[in-house]
C-alpha cells in the first residue's frame, strides 16, 4: 500500500503575495521569484485587464457593474507558461499584448473598481491559489485575496522611476508615448486605485515594504527570496 493513505493531510504549499502601484516592479519580480521557487505565478492585474479588453471589444458600458460581473464569472481565461513568458489566453486566443494597450490601461481602473466585478475575480483568484505554492501580485492580494499569505510584500518606487519603466515597456511593444504622459497616467491610476471604495490599494499591516526606485530586478528578487527563506 502507498505510504500516503487517503487520510493523510495534503500539505498546502506556501503563498507569497505582492502588492504595489503601477510600475513598482512587482510583475517582473514576482515572475522571477516564482521561477526560482518552482511556484506558480498569478498576475491578478492581467485578469482585470482581460475583462476590460473584452468589454471594450464588445462595446460594454464600463459603468455596467452587473453585466461586467456576469462576464467576469464566466470569462474563459487561461494562463499559459511559454519560453517567451507568461501568456494570457481568452477563448483560446493569445491576448497578452492586447491587454497592455493604452486603451485598456485607461479603462481598467474604472472596471476593476466595481464591487461585483471584484467579488467574481477574487473568488477565481482564491480558487487558483487554494493549493498554495503560488506568487500572486496585484493591488489587494495581501489584504483581500490572500490575507493569510506566508509572506506579504508591498513594492513601491518614485512616480518618475515608475513612469520611466512604463515608457520602456510600451516602447518594447512598439507603442510611442512620453514621460509626462506616463507620469500623468500613473498619478491618475494611483489615485483611483487607492481611493476607491472597495479593496483600495493599501499597505497591509504585516507587509514588508520594498522601495525599488534604486534597486535592480535582481536585487528585488534576492530580497524577497531571502525574506521568504527567513520566514521558514
Ligand atoms: O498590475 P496592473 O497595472 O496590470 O493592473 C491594472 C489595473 O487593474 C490596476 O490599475 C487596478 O486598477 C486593477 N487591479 C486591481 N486589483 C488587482 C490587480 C489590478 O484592481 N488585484
Amino acid at each position: 500500500m502507498n505510504n500516503l493513505s487517503h487520510n493523510s493531510p495534503i500539505e498546502r504549499g506556501k503563498v507569497i503575495a505582492i502588492d504595489g502601484p503601477a510600475g513598482s516592479g512587482k510583475s517582473t519580480t514576482a515572475k522571477i521569484v516564482a521561477e526560482r521557487l518552482g511556484y506558480t505565478y498569478l498576475d491578478t492585474g492581467a485578469m482585470y485587464r482581460a475583462l476590460t479588453y473584452y468589454a471594450l471589444e464588445n462595446k460594454i458600458n464600463p459603468a455596467d457593474e452587473k453585466e461586467l460581473a456576469e462576464i467576469a464569472e464566466q470569462l474563459p481565461l487561461e494562463f499559459r507558461r511559454k519560453d517567451s513568458g507568461n501568456l494570457v489566453f481568452l477563448n483560446g486566443q493569445d491576448i497578452s499584448s492586447q491587454i497592455r494597450t493604452p486603451e485598456v490601461t485607461k479603462n481598467v481602473s474604472e472596471i476593476s473598481a466595481h464591487f461585483l466585478v471584484r467579488q467574481a475575480m477574487v473568488a477565481k483568484q482564491k480558487e487558483f491559489g487554494k493549493n498554495g505554492s503560488i506568487v500572486a501580485e496585484g493591488r489587494d492580494t495581501t489584504t483581500v485575496v490572500f490575507p493569510d499569505a506566508d509572506l506579504k510584500i508591498y513594492m513601491d518606487a518614485s512616480v518618475k522611476e515608475r513612469a520611466k519603466r512604463r515608457l520602456l515597456d510600451l516602447s518594447n511593444m512598439g507603442i510611442e508615448s512620453d514621460l509626462s504622459e506616463q507620469e500623468r497616467d500613473i498619478n491618475r491610476r494611483d489615485k483611483f486605485d487607492s481611493q476607491r471604495e472597495h479593496s483600495p490599494l493599501t499597505i497591509a499591516e504585516d507587509a514588508v515594504v520594498i522601495d525599488t526606485t534604486n534597486l535592480t530586478i535582481e536585487k528585488q528578487v534576492d530580497r524577497i527570496v531571502e525574506l521568504f527563506q527567513a520566514a521558514g
